[in-house]
C-alpha cells in the first residue's frame, strides 16, 4: 500500500493552541518514524484488569443466533451478570454452566454435566445456531477439555447448532481478548471462496451495527466490494476467506484472529485504526489503494463526511487541547486512542501503556504518536500507579478497579471498558470519542466551581 499521506489542511500545532469552533481539525505532522523504534518500558508485575468473559457482553449482541455458555463458578457469573447490567431482565444468549464442589471434587463427571445443560439448553431455545463453550479459570484449574466437549457436543447437535470452544479465561489476560480468543476459534468454520470469486474485502472485529452500516456505505460508494464484517450478525452468514481475501483489522487486539486468518491465506491492509478523523480516512484509503480507487473518487466520496467530522471535533478540542493525559494498561485501544487524543485534539501524553504491543499491527499507528512518548507495556499496578501519582495528569484512563481510588486522590478518570462499549469508529463517531475524554473534565471543574 502507499505511504499515509497528509490529510486535507493538515499543518503543525502545538500542544494547547486553540482552534476555533468551525474549523478544519489541524493535524500535527510528526517526524517520520514517530515511535515505530521507541524504546518501551516492560513492566511485569500484578495486574488489574477484568477476564476475557467481560467480551461476551457485546459479542452477544453482535451475532444475533449464538449463544454463549460459560464453563465456571458463580463468580464468573456474577461477572458477566453485573457487566450486561439489564440485559439479565431479558431472555439473555449468554449464561453460566456453574463448577461446583462435587465437580471441583471429581465427585461427579463433568463432562455429562455438560451434556446435560446443553441439552435442556438447546431444546428450550431452537433459535440458538452457534453454542460457544467459554472456559475459564474454574474449568482450566479441573483441566475440563472443552475442544473435546464442542466436538462432542458439534457432532451431536449439527447440522442444527454449531459448537465451538475458546478460552476467556482471567489467567495473564486481558478483556478484550475474549473477543479475539472468539473470533480466532471461529475461523475454521469460515467457508472457502468459489475458485472465480473476485477479490473481496473483509473487515475483521466486532463493531456496532450502526458503525458497521456507516462503513458498508462507504464501502459501496468508493466501489470497493464485495465487502464482509467478521463476526457477521448471525451465524449461517460466515464470510468466506482465502488467499483472495483482503482484510482490515477495526480493532488493535485481534493477534490470533489475525494469524488465523493469515493462514487460511488472506492478507492484512496495513493501516491505523478508524478512530478520528485522521484514523478513519488513513483506514478507508488502505482498502482504496488496494482496489484501485482513484484519489479524486476517494476525497469526493469522503469530503464531506471527513468535513462534518472535523468541525465536530473542533469544539471538543477547545477542552482538550493542552491537557495531560496517562494511559494505564487495560483496553489494547490506548495507542491508537493516544494518537487520536494527540494529534487530533492536541492533548500531551503523559504516558501510554498498552497490556500488548503488536509492533506489526500497531506500526501505521507508532509512526503518527509524537516522537519521545513515553510508551509502556504489560503491568506493574504499583510502579504505574507511582508515576501517575508523580506526573499529576489532568485526567487518566484506567480499569474500574482504579478509577474509583484515583477518584479519591483528586484526579479525574476515564473508564477504558467504556471506550469498548460505545460506538467510536469512523467518521460519524469521532466527536463522540472525542467527548467521552471531555465530559469528565467538564463535571470536575463544575464540581469544583
Ligand atoms: S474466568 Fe477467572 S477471572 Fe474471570 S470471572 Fe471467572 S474466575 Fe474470575
Amino acid at each position: 500500500m502507499s505511504p499515509a499521506r497528509p490529510l486535507e489542511g493538515a499543518r503543525t500545532a502545538a500542544a494547547g493552541e486553540a482552534t476555533p469552533v468551525g474549523a478544519v481539525i489541524p493535524i500535527r505532522a510528526e517526524a517520520a518514524g514517530g515511535c515505530v523504534d521507541a524504546p518501551v518500558l516492560r513492566e511485569r508485575g500484578q495486574r488489574e484488569v477484568f477476564c476475557g468473559l467481560t467480551g461476551i457482553i457485546w459479542l452477544h449482541r453482535k451475532i444475533q443466533d449464538a449463544f454463549f455458555l460459560v464453563v465456571g463458578s458463580r463468580t464468573c457469573a456474577h461477572l458477566i451478570q453485573s457487566a450486561a447490567g439489564v440485559m439479565i431482565f431479558a431472555e439473555p444468549r449468554f449464561a453460566t454452566a456453574i463448577i461446583d464442589e462435587r465437580d471441583l471434587a471429581g465427585l461427579a463427571d463433568a463432562n455429562t454435566e455438560l451434556d446435560r445443560v446443553v441439552t435442556r439448553l438447546l431444546a428450550r431455545r431452537p433459535e440458538i445456531k452457534l453454542l460457544f463453550l467459554v472456559g475459564s479459570c474454574p474449568s482450566e484449574v479441573i483441566k475440563l477439555d472443552l475442544s473435546r466437549a464442542a466436538a462432542r457436543l458439534s457432532a451431536t447437535f449439527s447440522p442444527q447448532v454449531r459448537v465451538l470452544n475458546y478460552s476467556g479465561s482471567g489467567i495473564e489476560t486481558t478483556f478484550t481478548q475474549g473477543e479475539d480468543a472468539c473470533l480466532a476459534s471461529l475461523v475454521p468454520s469460515l467457508p472457502p471462496p468459489d475458485a472465480d470469486a473476485p477479490a473481496a474485502l473483509l473487515v475483521v472485529g466486532a463493531l456496532a451495527d450502526v458503525v458497521e452500516d456507516q462503513f458498508a456505505r462507504l464501502f459501496a460508494q468508493l466501489g470497493i466490494g464485495p465487502v464482509r464484517f467478521f463476526p457477521p450478525r448471525h451465524a449461517s452468514d460466515l464470510p468466506a476467506v482465502g488467499p483472495n481475501t483482503r482484510y482490515l483489522l477495526a480493532q488493535p487486539f485481534l493477534a490470533d484472529t489475525a494469524r488465523a486468518l493469515d493462514e487460511r491465506g488472506a492478507q492484512r491492509l496495513p493501516a491505523p485504526f478508524p478512530l478520528g478523523v485522521e484514523g478513519t480516512t488513513e483506514w478507508l484509503q488502505a482498502a482504496a489503494t488496494e482496489f484501485g480507487i482513484a484519489a479524486e473518487k476517494f476525497d469526493a466520496v469522503t469530503a464531506s463526511a471527513r468535513q462534518r467530522a472535523s468541525v465536530a471535533i473542533a469544539r471538543q478540542r477547545v477542552q482538550l487541547a493542552g491537557k495531560r493525559i496517562f494511559f494505564f494498561p487495560d483496553s489494547q485501544l490506548e495507542i491508537p486512542l493516544a494518537r487520536f487524543l494527540s494529534r487530533e485534539l492536541g492533548m500531551e501524553l503523559v504516558e501510554v501503556g498498552t497490556p500488548y504491543l503488536h509492533r506489526q499491527h500497531l506500526a501505521e499507528e507508532l509512526a503518527l504518536l509524537p516522537a519521545g512518548t513515553v510508551l509502556s507495556e504489560g503491568q506493574h499496578v504499583e510502579n504505574q500507579l507511582d508515576r501517575c501519582r508523580a506526573a499529576r495528569p489532568d485526567i487518566v484512563v484506567c480499569g474500574l478497579g482504579l478509577a474509583n481510588p484515583l477518584e479519591a486522590e483528586g484526579m479525574t478518570t476515564k473508564w477504558a471498558i467504556e471506550l469498548v462499549f460505545t460506538p467510536i469508529q469512523g467518521y460519524d463517531q469521532a466527536s463522540d470519542l472525542a467527548e467521552l475524554f471531555t465530559r469528565p473534565l467538564v463535571r470536575k471543574l463544575r464540581l469544583a466551581a
